[in-house]
């Protein structure tokens, strides 16, 4: 282990992954802090279609997580299969900033955050115990398990509309459950959802709580009709979750500037957070896209970001690599 690392990438999807074999192959022999379920959202996925370079059905998301992981290993990249804990960061250019894994600290010159984000959770009760036995979060991973059946999609966003639409697919009914009349998807997408015979809208209710009913493939959505008392039992197969996502930024929360929702500021169109030498990339900064090949992408950035940091700014004795190598001038002024 360097004692001041040039660069540590916390988080593993595939912004992490991208950071990781950019750097690597600039010969910054960068750590990653991939947590013990390394791999990301899409280490839950079944066949990820939409992944260039992948035709004839695509590639599974666990499989093409390993691939991004091994192609960065290739290069150098050294992997710390743990939990980021905290970080103490340095505010002038060129400080050292500290990652802290339990009791374990390690020291660098840049930090590449790309933590992700996770399925916002309903917090209802009966949820977290049905999770996996019921109710997910991911429909093109697990639409096939309730064939013929009625699903429950919750949400009214573009997300919730179009699992319900793809559900519609599979299920004998879905039952597209919003706490109010009016939706935030897109207006096209809500028509669209609206024309499929089998989708019933059911709104404004919220979900009170799930449990388990009598069968295998029974469970129980307790229904509340917003703004009353109503109160309705509905049978369903199982249920999908479509209410956003939130960042995981908790270990640098207070210390990194976040917006409203907790995502990461970055700067303009680069990866630069408000902290030199600290850079943000994939599902952690994106409320919008939030596809692998764009976190992958601004994983590519945030590598290229730390490298012109770390030849560019004054304070840092360039690594060689950096200074032999013809990396291309930065777009943006180093911090003096
Ligand atoms: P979103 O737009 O933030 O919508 C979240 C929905 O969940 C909202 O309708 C919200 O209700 C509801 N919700 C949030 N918390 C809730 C709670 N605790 N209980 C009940 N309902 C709750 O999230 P998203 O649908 O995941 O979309 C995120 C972004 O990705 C959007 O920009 C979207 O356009 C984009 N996206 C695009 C496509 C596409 O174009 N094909 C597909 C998917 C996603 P309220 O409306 O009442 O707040």
């Amino acid at each position: 282990m360097a004692d001041v690392e040039n660069v540590i990438i916390i988080g593993s999807g595939p912004a992490g992954y991208t950071a990781a074999l950019y750097t690597s192959r600039a010969n910054l022999n960068p750590l990653v802090i991939e947590g013990f379920m390394w791999g990301g959202l899409l280490q839950q996925t079944t066949e990820v279609e939409n992944y260039p370079g992948f035709p004839g059905g695509g590639i599974a998301g666990p499989e093409l997580m390993q691939k991004l992981r091994d192609q960065a290993e290739d290069f150098g990249t050294r992997f710390l299969t743990d939990q980021a804990t905290s970080v103490k960061l340095a505010s002038e250019p060129g400080g050292i900033h500290e990652v802290h894994v339990g009791k374990d600290v390690y020291k660098t010159r840049t930090v590449l955050l790309s933590m992700g984000a996770e399925h916002k959770k309903l917090g209802v009760p009966g949820e977290a115990e049905l999770a996996g036995a019921g109710i997910s979060y991911c429909a093109t991973c697990d639409a096939a398990f309730f064939k013929d059946q009625v699903i429950m999609v919750v949400g009214g966003g573009d997300s919730a509309l179009e699992e319900a639409m793809f559900l519609a697919k599979f299920g004998r009914k879905v039952l597209l459950v919003h706490r109010r009349d009016e939706f935030r998807a897109s207006k096209i997408m809500e028509s669209r959802a609206r024309a499929m015979d089998n989708i019933e809208f059911k709104t404004p209710y919220v979900v009170e709580e799930f449990h388990a009913g009598d069968g295998p493939f029974k469970r129980i959505a307790r229904l509340k009709k917003t703004g009353s008392d109503e109160i309705e039992d509905v049978e369903i197969g199982g249920a999908f979750i479509a209410i956003g996502h939130e960042p995981q930024s908790e270990i640098v929360d207070g210390v990194i500037e976040t917006d409203a929702e907790g995502y990461v500021k970055v700067e303009g169109r680069s990866t630069r957070t408000n902290v030199p030498g600290v850079f943000a990339a994939g599902d952690l900064v994106d409320h919008t896209y939030r596809q692998a090949i764009t976190a992958a992408g601004s994983g590519c950035q945030a590598a290229l970001d730390a490298e012109w940091y770390l030849r560019d700014t004054p304070q840092i004795e360039t690594p060689p690599s950096l200074a032999e190598g013809d990396l291309a001038e930065a777009q943006w002024a180093p911090a003096k």
